[in-house]
């Protein structure tokens, strides 16, 4: 069972699912387009959500509509951001 008090971010919409067990707070997704790799390693566009999930803890998730991609702990994530930033700062950007 879920806190039915939603969070500021979520979008009130999974979290009023008829089945308990599919409730949990969920955001807005956040579109953006990343280049992936096929099944035969070429580059291709692909459009993926950005979404937070509050279910046993605070999940994100960036994936395609057909539930490809990745999902990291909110902790994971910020630690994700830090390493991206030095990465970048490396490379003069
Ligand atoms: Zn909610």
């Amino acid at each position: 069972m879920i806190d039915t008090t939603c969070p500021t971010w979520c979008a009130g919409v999974q979290c009023q699912e008829e089945l308990p067990e599919d409730r949990h707070h969920q955001s807005e997704p956040d579109q953006m387009v990343i280049r992936i790799r096929d099944r035969d390693g070429h580059p291709v566009n692909a459009e993926v959500d950005l979404v937070a999930t509050l279910e046993d803890e605070l999940w994100i998730w960036m994936g395609t509509a057909d539930r490809q991609g990745l999902e990291i702990t909110v902790g994971s994530a910020r630690y994700l951001h830090t390493r991206l930033g030095v990465l970048i700062e490396k490379l003069g950007w």
